[in-house]
């Protein structure tokens, strides 16, 4: 089964719905990815994933790398058989994380030395052995090792992680090109465009990687501190840039509204631990804005969280049970929270994809701001 992508629909203002073709299902886009970064969704069963409507997710190389190692996971048969999700699933190349969390690195032309975050120790990936690790996971969708220049940052070292991870980009085409068939199902490599908040380097680090002719791009560098002025403009810019016939991946976004954003600049694919990471604090997001469910406003509220949402939790739950649960510290509390949560990103998704369809983005994305716009966080 081979990697493929077709536009099915493009509205006026540039929003795009499509599908990707994947060895392990189809991808409806505009989609969301669920973060699973030690191959699992924090809290949820591959179960609770498909009820959530949820068609491929995330996991990480660098953690995967690190524990258990992708020798375990190769022997467990691949990481869709290791974790029981049967789906499509994209790993991050783990160069965010390397230049994120852990000790002493050290970066050179040949790639990253620096220690586990684990154990303390000493460690050093390259574009080919980060290739070579998720060939073994066994993800559908393997990233490039890139350099994600921390913000904000001088035009110079912009400009020096654009080159490396241009040098980066070609090295991990060397041994096998951007396509690779390996048990049965094609595996692809996607690039990473980056450049921070400089228009010029963007330009270039996208020229540079397009011409490889990669199956699908990346816009790394972002959401990492700048204004949203500048996360919808950077995307903008970058995702005009880009292949019109290839997939467009925005990395770690982000909030409910960035989403619509950044689906309105042409934006195709998003990953984000921002539903998840809130849902286990007790902060969910709804179709009317954000709730913090310890606030006492919950305490005698046997309202759903979401009147508008058909999840397990908004059937089943009030606020104030889920309110207790989180005042008791009992576990269920943050595994409902995340259902939900999940639900709300993939049901806007489903709504933008269905909305672009029809050619009523623009009234919708208004719509979705006068409901969403009601926060009691
Ligand atoms: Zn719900």
């Amino acid at each position: 089964m081979s990697f493929g992508f077709k536009l099915t629909g493009t509205e006026r203002g540039g929003a795009r719905t499509g599908i990707l073709t994947t060895g392990h299902g189809d991808v409806e886009t505009p989609a969301f990815m669920p973060v699973g970064t030690q191959a699992t969704v924090k809290s949820l069963s591959p179960d609770d994933l498909r009820a959530a409507g949820t068609q491929i997710i995330l996991a990480n190389t660098y953690h995967l790398h690190l524990r258990p190692g992708e020798a375990l996971i190769k022997e467990a048969g691949g990481i869709h058989r290791f974790m029981s999700w049967p789906g499509p699933i994209l790993t991050d190349s783990g160069g965010y994380q390397v230049f994120s969390l852990a000790d002493l690195r050290k970066i050179s032309f040949d790639g990253v030395s620096f220690r586990s975050h684990i154990d303390g120790s000493s460690r050093h990936l390259t574009p080919e052995s980060v290739i070579d690790i998720q060939l073994d996971i066994g993800s559908d969708i393997m990233m490039v090792l890139d350099h994600c220049a921390e913000y904000p940052c001088s035009r110079e070292t912009a400009a020096e992680a654009v080159a490396r991870t241009t040098q980066w980009a070609e090295r991990s085409l060397a041994p096998y090109g951007p396509r690779v068939t390996r048990d049965g199902y094609e595996r692809v490599i996607f690039a990473i465009v980056q450049g921070s908040v400089f228009e010029d380097l963007r330009e270039r680090s996208a020229r540079e990687l397009t011409s490889l002719d990669f199956p699908g791009y990346a816009i790394g560098g972002l959401s990492v501190g700048e204004s949203k002025k500048d996360l919808y403009g950077v995307a903008a810019f970058t995702a005009k840039l880009l292949p019109e016939d290839k997939p467009r991946y925005l990395m770690g976004v982000g909030f409910p509204e960035d989403l619509v954003e950044a689906v309105a600049r042409g934006i195709d694919m998003f990953d984000c631990v921002m539903p998840t990471r809130n849902a286990r604090n007790g902060t969910v997001f709804t179709s009317r804005g954000r709730v913090i469910l310890k606030n006492s406003s919950n305490r005698d509220d046997f309202g759903p969280l979401d009147p508008d949402c058909d999840c397990y939790t908004c059937r089943n739950y009030s606020r104030a049970y889920l309110r207790h649960l989180f005042m008791a510290g009992e576990m269920l509390g943050p595994r409902l929270a995340t259902v939900h949560s999940i639900r709300f990103y993939l049901h806007l998704m489903e709504e933008m994809r269905q909305v672009i369809k029809e050619d009523l983005f623009s009234q919708w994305r208004k719509e979705f701001y006068e409901k969403y716009g009601k926060s009691d966080g």
